[in-house]
């Protein structure tokens, strides 16, 4: 047939099939997918848990990561989806339903927490928190209509370990759920399905993307018609990622061992260095000996993420926001786990009971990136310096000395 120049503008000539045998991933882009007759255009919807049907449902290169991140995680399937929020949403909305209930760690992720505690309690789904240093202790708060258990080990801020298989044994006696929040240490240090979490949810944003420029989360698991639920879930809630975002993840992932043995080597002496700080009141981390996660991490884990808190003396209140104004490389952000370092201030005490082990002074948040440790520890020794010039001062002590 001889086309027109306008038909010939949407219908390029096509290439003979040789393969090309890059290995880099491919980015194949497509809402629409053709069939070649009308009973598999009929029946399209079977090719959503496998093959293709309509861009929303995957594509090549989207079941690609999904593939690669079900065997890191150690499972038979993955979802991937827009954020780390939407994993946690999908997970939730999966096991839960209306008149049900879950139970969140204090130390969830706070966003995720207020999704969980208000916009699911909208749908009629009730949440609960407990103290993440319940361990087994959790049997108690397990009723007929718990769908869903999260863990978060290590929590948000503050780091607690949790003793998940003890978890995992008390939600499975009653018929619920285990979701982990496995973002901190991510697939490469700890694997939850190996101890028997039905999902394994990871923020891919902070370790996999791990240059401060991507947004997706994936839920791993090793049952099939747990997978398949998921997966409807998903399609009702029109999740879907694009294949360019698919493909920097999965390079991303090719480097983030490498990058995380790193940020774990230089986060060590980061942290050595300011231990022996005297405006450092505490460091939150469990390789620290004296964190209360310290034993549990070390049975469970096999590395740690450069990612830790330190409690700054309470006296530095008033002082904090000048010399965080004086920081040239670390930078202050939300976020982590990516090459640039970052410090984050937040509150943990609010909302939380279970902290009675954590020393009283704000709290900053650190990820160490791959800038050189000498570089890193000179900034933090520059601005910490102003901690001492304005006591010398003695405006921030006049000002706390009440
Ligand atoms: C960042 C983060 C999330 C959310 O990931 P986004 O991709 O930013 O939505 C969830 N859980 C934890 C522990 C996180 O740190």
């Amino acid at each position: 047939m001889t086309l027109s120049d306008d038909t010939s503008h949407v219908h390029p000539p096509k290439r003979s099939a040789e393969p090309f045998q890059a290995m880099a991933m491919a980015v194949e882009r497509a809402s629409t997918v053709v069939f070649d007759d009308l009973e598999s255009f009929e029946r399209r919807i079977d090719r959503l848990y496998d093959g293709f049907s309509y861009g929303l449902y995957g594509t090549p290169t989207s079941r690609q990561l999904e593939d690669h991140i079900a065997k890191l995680e150690g499972g038979s399937r993955a979802l991937v989806v827009p954020s780390g929020m939407a994993a946690i949403t999908l997970a939730t909305m999966t096991a839960c339903r209306g008149g049900e209930r879950v139970l969140i760690p204090e130390t969830l992720y706070g966003p995720a927490r207020d999704m969980v505690g208000r916009f699911l309690a909208q749908l009629g789904i009730e949440a609960t928190l407990y103290n993440p240093r319940l361990d087994g202790g959790i049997a108690e708060l397990i009723d007929r209509r718990t769908r869903l258990v999260w863990v978060e080990s290590p929590g948000s801020a503050t780091f607690e370990v949790q003793d998940v298989p003890q978890v995992v044994t008390a939600a499975h006696e009653a018929g619920a759920l285990v979701a982990a929040d496995n973002t901190w240490a991510s697939h490469l240090y700890f694997k939850p399905l190996a101890r028997g979490v039905d999902m394994s949810m990871q923020a891919l944003s902070k370790h996999a993307g791990g240059h401060g420029d991507l947004l997706m989360g994936s839920v791993a698991v090793h049952d099939e018609a747990l997978f398949r639920r998921l997966k409807d879930t998903a399609r009702f809630l029109g999740y879907g990622v694009s294949p360019e975002d698919c493909a920097l993840c999965e390079r991303g992932l090719m480097t983030m061992p490498v990058r995380m043995r790193h940020a774990e080597a230089t986060a060590r002496e980061v942290m050595s260095w300011l231990s022996r700080r005297s405006e450092v009141a505490q460091i939150l981390h469990p390789s620290v000996a004296t964190h209360p996660g310290h034993a549990v991490w070390k049975r469970d884990f096999t590395g740690s993420a450069g990612v830790f808190s330190l409690v700054l003396r309470p006296d530095l209140a008033e002082t904090q926001s000048e010399v965080l104004r004086h920081f040239r490389l670390f930078r202050l952000g939300a976020s982590w786990g990516g090459v640039h370092s970052l410090i984050a201030v937040s509150d943990p005490r609010k909302g939380r009971t279970g902290l009675g082990w954590l020393r009283p002074g704000p709290v900053w948040r650190l990820s160490i990136g791959l800038e050189a440790l000498d570089d890193l520890l000179a900034d933090l020794s520059q601005a910490f310096e102003l901690f001492a010039e304005s006591r010398q001062d003695g405006t921030a002590m006049a000002d706390t000395s009440t």
